[in-house]
């Protein structure tokens, strides 16, 4: 490929409105342009990515025993009635009506649609295990689209779909996809950790999140320091706190005249936060609940919805807080609370606690629970913190970014008991598809890739994604002798399986070189007059892991052999 005839508009500027280097080198590098919020185009340099991430992809779902097939966008409503999802998606998802005012929606997943598939046409147990993937464009109407591919509202992603008996079929098909994962993230050059998850609107039962960590990811974790546990804040596990052992006192009213924060009414009573109960009132699917936790923790709302079984959840707005504790907004405390009470099971644990009287300018002191006020429901609803000891080992627990790149679930027969995708077992009985659904979001992973491969100059593909795997840059390609060479070292690697661009550009060699780093092709050969003179050409690695004047004679295969190296480095183990 000749550079000149290439469309790949790098920028030297930064853009402005790109946050997080991923993004900024997307467009910098001319891989991407934006088309309307979280809506890209991909130019042929982007392009080229992702038919290599997607040819990994198909690889190790082939290799898994996956069959690929190519579902609809476009998904009638009806499906999405039968799971209960048309509503539970709500807003995110992109809906329309056609002609026949028959309404529509475009695949934000395709669960629904496969299920249906997998109704009509299993019918025995002897159809499964059955492993049934694609690679399309998905639409989400994100609340908030950013950071370029990585949070779209059009986005590629690969869905596969697992068909088995029975739960143990499930944990075989489930084991398969996690290892391919796995395989796949190394062979694109990406550091992955798996963490437990929440599965969220996809409902089922066990699910792992495949995490690249980077300070710009959007997901928290946990990560153990001394045992392999790593989970999504969401849902990873806090013990209950110790109490005290205090006596317990008497308890007291004082006033707290406009003090309606933790850290006012800490500051003015002169007790820490881990002394206060704070009341959080909520409504859950319209209907309010108070929730008790320490003055020091955070409720952590996936927790609390997971406990309650509820599709929507928000805190409650001054008028309920008012009717429900006859009293104003920041005073709202459990003694006396006429309405349903869930407590962290730390909050139980506490001795002379302070809380809100339920009057205003108001709290109480000594508020010991149990005796001032009970609940039967008492369950793990608070965000983890480093303090926490590790769920597994005991061992310190480190907070850190992630961005999401996969992520397999077992989704038992949920889709399956909703839409009746039956079929007929060994002895003649009529039983639910169990399944699984394993994504991963391919022009995320793209980004991902280059958030752990870069530096100041520009991108550094891993030899398995590069666009292109060799640039040839002639120092003047109008030079003869030097075109001759750039021309024939290109139809030797072309000839060797190597992908090639050429930049015969009439450029000063200054603006050939940035873009070669801000591009990242993983190898640069250099060809100028002082080399030539004695018979060699410059070949370096854009990681700066070699840099050698090489023989023109040997340089093809120098090449070759680097590259060989490079991805023989990213075989998974
Ligand atoms: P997130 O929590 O980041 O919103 P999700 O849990 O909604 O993701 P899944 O439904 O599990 O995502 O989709 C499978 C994969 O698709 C994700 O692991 C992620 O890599 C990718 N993905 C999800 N949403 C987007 C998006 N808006 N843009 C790009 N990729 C996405
Ligand atoms: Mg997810």
């Amino acid at each position: 490929m000749l550079m000149s005839r290439l469309l790949a508009p790098t920028l030297r500027e930064v853009p402005a409105e790109a946050e997080i280097p991923s993004h900024r080198l997307m467009l910098r590098a001319g891989l991407i342009r934006k088309s309307a919020s979280g809506i890209y185009t991909y130019l042929p340099l982007g392009l080229k990515v992702l038919q290599k991430i997607m040819q990994i992809i198909r690889e190790e779902m082939n290799a898994a025993g996956g069959q690929e097939l190519l579902l609809p966008i476009i998904q009638p409503a009806e499906l999405w009635f039968a799971t209960g999802r048309w509503d539970d998606y709500g807003a995110e998802m992109f809906k329309l009506k056609d002609r026949h005012d028959r309404q529509f929606c475009l695949g934000p997943t395709h669960e629904e649609i496969i299920t249906a598939l997998a109704k009509a046409e299993i019918s025995s147990y002897r159809q499964m295990p059955l492993l049934l993937y694609q690679i399309q464009n998905k639409y989400r109407d994100e609340i908030r689209p950013r950071f370029g591919v990585i949070r779209g509202r059009e986005f590629i992603m690969k869905d596969l779909y697992s068909f088995d008996q029975d739960e143990a079929g499930l944990e075989e098909s489930y084991r398969k996809m996690y290892d391919a994962y796995t395989r796949i993230f190394t062979r694109c050059g990406l550091d992955t950790r798996p963490v437990d998850a929440d599965p969220g609107a996809i409902g089922g039962s066990g699910t792992h999140e495949f995490m690249v960590l980077a300070d710009s990811g959007e997901a928290e974790l946990v990560i153990c320091q001394s045992c392999d546990y790593a989970a999504n804040v969401e849902i990873a596990p806090a013990a209950a706190c110790p109490g005290t052992g205090e006596e317990p006192r008497p308890m007291e009213a004082v006033e707290t005249p406009a003090m309606h924060t933790v850290d006012q009414v800490t500051e003015f009573l002169q007790v820490p936060a881990s002394k206060l109960i704070k009341t959080l009132l909520y409504l859950a699917d319209g209907q309010p609940v108070a929730v008790l936790v320490r003055g020091d923790h955070e409720c952590n709302e996936v927790k609390l919805k997971r406990y309650l079984g509820c599709t929507t959840l928000e805190l409650a707005d001054e008028a309920t807080i008012a009717e429900v504790s006859q009293g104003p907004k920041g005073f709202t405390g459990p003694v006396g609370l006429q309405v349903r009470l869930i407590a962290d099971h730390s909050v139980m644990n506490m001795t002379n606690a302070v809380t809100g009287a339920n009057r205003k300018d108001t709290h109480l002191i000594n508020v010991n629970p149990g005796r001032d006020f009970t609940t039967e429901e008492v369950a793990d609803l608070r965000v983890v913190t480093v303090e926490d000891p590790c769920p597994k080992c005991q061992g310190k627990l480190q907070l850190c970014r992630g961005i999401e790149v996969g992520q397999v679930f077992k989704l038992g027969t949920k889709y399956s008991a909703a839409l009746k995708a039956t079929f007929t077992d060994e002895n003649g009985e009529e039983r639910p598809i169990v399944m699984g659904c394993y994504g991963i979001g391919v022009s995320r992973t793209m980004a991902a890739i280059i958030e752990q491969n870069y530096d100041e100059d520009g991108i550094i593909w891993p030899m398995s994604v590069a666009p292109y795997q060799v640039v040839i840059v002639p120092i003047k390609y109008n030079e003869e002798e030097q075109r001759a060479v750039a021309d024939e070292l290109e139809r030797n690697l072309t000839a060797a399986g190597i992908s090639v661009v050429l930049d015969d550009r009439d450029e000063r060699p200054g603006v050939k070189f940035k873009d070669a780093d801000l591009i990242g092709f993983p190898i640069r050969i250099t060809i100028g007059p002082k080399g030539l003179a004695a018979g060699n050409v410059e070949i370096s690695r854009r990681d700066g892991s070699f840099r050698e004047d090489v023989k023109l004679e040997q340089a093809t295969e120098v090449v070759v052999n680097l590259v060989q190296e490079a991805m023989g480095a990213l075989e998974p183990k």
